[in-house]
């Protein structure tokens, strides 16, 4: 089987691979490996210092230092932008074992506990992004300096400006198998949205992975920066990582097959209260920097509407609820463009089927305009808010032992360590705007 895999490879005209595996943070790590050592990649994979791993919280000595990348046969995909280089992605194994840290080990376990029940989770993962560059004087801008749109949603001037960026991403796709769908402008200037088919939700976000890494070089070859920062201007929208959601027993077993397509069934019902009854820790995966929470923003935001959820509440076609129901599938519209899709789709499962274990009910459709609603009109109505901080939310994931137990002991205290540190970093920090506010106030 080797010998088949590596005979297509070096046929495609490949001599490299590209071991990729993802960190905590949703970062992709790896290492090159010349084609002649597949067969080691795909067995015992390949060693990287463990503690030098972001979340691993792995020792500096002894047979626990190392952590080893073990490549997934079926993910080996010359990549298209990379002529002679094949991706191949990567579980991570410490002493042999499957390590119960690496997040797509954390998926992988997730993803079992559904199979028990014979279900298997489909995801469909929309990511929206910036292409920026450092201005010489002013910082951070847009890379297109025309882009300047009061309401540059859908903008077809601004968009064809970017087409050899965004051809060259959808033929890099392509050429990697994956389907792509649309691609607009977004709400913001610099602002774009690429949409590829959904798939099984471990194949979507090794897909995002691979999104990744492809706008991220193509970006870079036209001197632009990539940006999945969830909101770089305070004063436009940010970018969320919608996953759209279904769940399938051979067929789709959120909704009812008897009733309209987007009714959902009672399993559906259960499945979404346990997605806003852990909101506040799912935020800590699905949100998790100091910058997510400019995004999520509760009441006006400096942009307008930014269209980001910040309201723990469900509906049909309901774009400023938390969980947007549409006919076989339903939209999650938590999740920013920080996050790293294993864990937040793990912690997903995990809410998902402690709403389903204790039959939680997710209370009425919400068919009305949240952000219309005064803050007290919101609270009277018993709809919960999501937490306001990066503090908040990791005290929240602290706090829900469902979400803790999909990411397991090591990875929860690693990854409650290292945010608490962002945050503090962050609180400690002294901002312009706080110059610019008390310097001569007082
Ligand atoms: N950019 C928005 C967000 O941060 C979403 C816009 C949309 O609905 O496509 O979630
Ligand atoms: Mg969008």
């Amino acid at each position: 089987m080797f010998g088949n895999l590596r005979q297509g490879l070096q046929d495609a005209g490949v001599h490299t691979l590209l071991l990729q595996f993802t960190d905590a943070q949703g970062c992709a790590k790896g290492k090159l490996v010349p084609l002649a050592h597949l067969e080691e990649v795909l067995q015992a994979g390949a060693g990287f210092a463990g503690p030098s791993i972001w979340g691993t919280g792995l020792p500096r000595t002894g047979p626990r230092a190392e952590y080893y990348a073990r490549g997934d046969a079926a993910t080996a995909m010359p990549l298209p932008w990379l002529p002679g280089v094949a991706r191949i992605v990567g579980d991570g194994y410490v002493a042999g074992q499957p390590f119960e840290a690496c997040p797509r080990q954390v998926l992988r376990r997730a993803l079992a506990r559904l199979a028990e029940r014979g279900w298997t989770l489909r995801i469909g993962i929309e990511p929206e992004f910036f292409l920026l560059r450092r201005g010489a004087t002013a910082g951070w801008e847009p890379a297109d300096q025309h882009d300047r749109l009061d309401k540059p949603s859908y903008d077809l001037k601004s968009l064809p400006r970017q087409m050899g960026f965004l051809h060259a991403l959808q033929q890099a796709l392509g050429g990697c198998g994956l389907d792509v769908l649309q691609i607009d402008h977004e709400d913001a200037h610099g602002q774009y949205e690429v949409n590829f088919a959904h798939d099984d939700a471990l194949a979507s976000c090794d897909h995002l992975m691979l999104f990744k890494l492809a706008a991220q070089a193509l970006a870079e070859a036209r001197g632009m920066v990539f940006s999945m920062m969830p909101k770089p201007f305070a004063d436009q929208p940010g970018s969320g990582l919608h996953f759209h959601v279904s769940l399938w027993e051979g067929t789709r077993c959120l909704f009812d097959p008897e009733k309209p397509t987007d009714s959902l069934s009672p399993l559906g019902r259960h499945f979404i209260a346990g997605l806003l009854a852990h909101a506040p820790a799912l935020c800590a995966l699905a949100a998790p920097t100091v910058n997510s929470y400019k995004r999520l923003t509760v009441g006006e935001s400096l942009s307008g509407t930014s269209w980001a959820p910040a309201y723990v509440a469900h509906g049909p076609n309901n774009r400023t609820a938390l969980v947007r129901t549409l006919p076989g599938r339903f939209e999650w519209r938590l999740p920013d463009a920080s996050a790293n899709p294993y864990l937040a789709a793990a912690a997903l499962v995990a809410a998902g089927l402690d709403g389903i274990d204790r039959q939680l009910d997710p209370g009425p459709d919400c068919v009305d305009d949240l952000f219309d609603w005064p803050l007290a009109r919101i609270r009277e109505a018993g709809i919960g808010l999501l937490p306001q901080s990066l503090a908040q939310a990791l005290d929240a994931l602290e706090a829900d032992t469902v979400v803790c137990g999909a990411l397991g002991p090591v990875l929860t205290t690693e990854f409650l360590r290292l945010k608490r540190a962002e945050w503090l970093a962050y609180a400690r920090h002294v901002s312009a705007w706080e110059l610019e506010r008390y310097a001569a106030a007082f």
